[in-house]
């Protein structure tokens, strides 16, 4: 069994109270790791010593190119234990171990990238109307930064906010997700090996009541950046909003996939399965509302159904399985009653649609890749966030109705158009109102282009140039190169 503590300033540290909480595998359904339990003592610590290296000392005087350096070397670091830190990834949260891998081999690109971008941040000189003054702009880092994260993705939605931050020159303090701890306090220990001074990252762990709330609060916290789902997004947001924080908000979708009967409906199909299957859908960007226009349903279903039964379930460290379990136990339960809620709402079940019971699931989490036909847009099922490996199929008639039912949820996140008629891509990607919209390809994403959401998916970007943006601050400076002395009871 392995145990897990706290890290601060550059140490781990059981927690003030000494308590430890489970951490368990998914395809066992087993305790593997203890995790310190964390609570406002703990972050109060963690804070202050992050808002002291960010205010004095080596980090505090280092200069932008030397900070870009150290976040470099990180990159190399994680790419050298890629393999180490995606097995611990899998045994918390279930999923592949090649999603994984795949996506600890792509992290170090976010510190490259970063790490690149931090002495090319430049303030600007302000052309003034006003005669006799010299004034410039100076970019600012922000402070402390509070990074709260979800299971789903625990490294690499950590790297999307904290790259960017460390180039900034923040410091910061991670609470990850209390389902799946490990992976980041295994990760973390590279830092002090990269050359970071104690106290630039810090990691308490525990629960959101415990731990995210007085971090949220804490009056040296000068920005949070979240990921997980709307409705705590929006609790921190009020809270934020108390202190006047900074915020960026990653939220959840329910991302209208849509296939034009011009499509090519054998890469749409395939589409469709990444969409909602991946990562057995337990992605923020699923795409869990599949919109088909009516003269290909009957051939997309068919073809879909048919692609979706040869999903190999299973131990997700092997090569041959495709979908895993769901991470966790409250999280395969709530799929479960989705799934009750669209039978009873009359959708057509199509696959799936209770736990599997096949023999290589053993004990774990595991739902049957579920889909559901003709459901209408105003179902739960198609509004609500499921999470899970479940999708459900709409009919609509032409490009005007694809549009409206794209658009009639409270989400924007991600959208995907299939379709070989260039001016319909064009005008679908104007007139969906997602982050990102995806012409013939579904799922992609890189460390160069914005990602976040629209309406109840978010506030803010991460990813490209623009989100080293949010944790800066801009301060403007005025010189008096010899202008006259003014009355002093007017404004200059
Ligand atoms: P969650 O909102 O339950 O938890 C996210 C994090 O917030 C966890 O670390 C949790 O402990 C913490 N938290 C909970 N209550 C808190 C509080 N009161 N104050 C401060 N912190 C608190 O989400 P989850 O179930 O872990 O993750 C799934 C959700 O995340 C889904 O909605 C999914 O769409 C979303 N998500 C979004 C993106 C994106 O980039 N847009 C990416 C991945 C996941």
């Amino acid at each position: 069994m392995q145990t897990y503590d706290l890290f601060i300033g550059g140490k781990s540290t059981p927690s003030s109270s000494g308590k430890y909480f489970d951490s368990f595998n998914p395809f066992t359904g087993e305790v593997w790791a203890k995790v310190a339990q964390g609570n406002a003592q703990d972050v109060d610590a963690a804070v202050e010593v992050a808002h002291q290296a960010f205010t004095e000392g080596a980090w505090a005087n280092m200069t932008a190119t030397q900070r870009g350096l150290l976040i470099h070397k990180l990159g190399d670091l994680v790419a050298r234990d890629a393999k180490e830190l995606a097995t611990i990834e899998v045994q918390d949260n279930g999923k592949l171990f090649a999603e994984m891998f795949g996506q600890l081999n792509y992290i170090p690109q976010w510190f490259y990238y970063y790490g690149g971008l931090a002495d090319k941040i430049e303030g600007s000189v302000i052309p003034l109307d006003k005669k006799g003054f010299f004034s410039f702009t100076r970019k600012e880092a922000l402070g402390v930064v509070a990074v709260i994260t979800p299971w789903n993705s625990p490294l690499m939605l950590t790297a999307w906010k904290i790259a960017p931050a460390l180039a900034a020159g923040c410091t910061v303090v991670i609470k990850p997700s209390e389902f799946t701890s490990a992976s980041v306090l295994h990760f973390v220990k590279l830092f002090e090996e990269a050359g970071f001074p104690p106290g630039v990252v810090n990691v308490v762990t525990g629960f959101g009541k415990d731990v995210g709330t007085p971090l949220v609060e804490h009056p040296l916290v000068r920005k949070i950046t979240f990921t997980g789902s709307d409705t705590t997004g929006k609790l921190i947001n009020q809270q934020a909003a108390a202190h006047l924080k900074h915020i960026s908000l990653e939220l959840g979708g329910k991302s209208p996939n849509i296939i034009f009967e011009d499509a090519n409906i054998e890469d749409a199909v395939n589409g469709a399965v990444a969409g909602i299957f991946a990562a057995t859908g337990q992605t923020c960007i699923a795409g869990s509302r599949l919109l088909v226009q009516e003269s290909i349903y009957s051939e997309v279903v068919e073809k879909l159904v048919a692609l979706a039964k040869t999903a190999k379930m299973g131990d997700p460290m092997s090569s041959e399985t495709q979908i895993g379990p769901v991470t966790t136990r409250p999280q395969f339960e709530k799929i479960l009653s989705y799934i009750d809620i669209a039978k009873n709402e009359g959708a057509q079940l199509l696959m799936g649609g209770t736990a599997a019971a096949r023999p290589e699931c053993g004990s774990g989490w595991f739902v049957e890749p579920t889909i559901f036909g003709q459901v209408d847009n105003s179902m739960r099922i198609a509004q609500e966030e499921v999470f899970g490996p479940v999708l459900s199929i709409i009919r609509f008639k032409d490009e005007a109705e694809a549009v409206k039912i794209a658009n009639d949820t409270k989400f924007g996140l991600g959208a995907g158009v299939w379709t070989k008629d260039i001016g319909r891509a064009f005008r679908m990607s104007e007139k969906i109102k997602s982050g990102t919209v995806w012409v013939n390809t579904y799922r992609a994403v890189s460390f160069m282009a914005p990602f976040g959401g629209f309406k109840d998916s978010g506030l803010g970007r991460e990813n490209g140039i623009e989100a080293i943006q949010s944790y800066l601050q801009t301060k403007c400076v005025w010189v008096n190169t010899g202008a006259p002395s003014a009355n002093p009871f007017t404004m200059r």
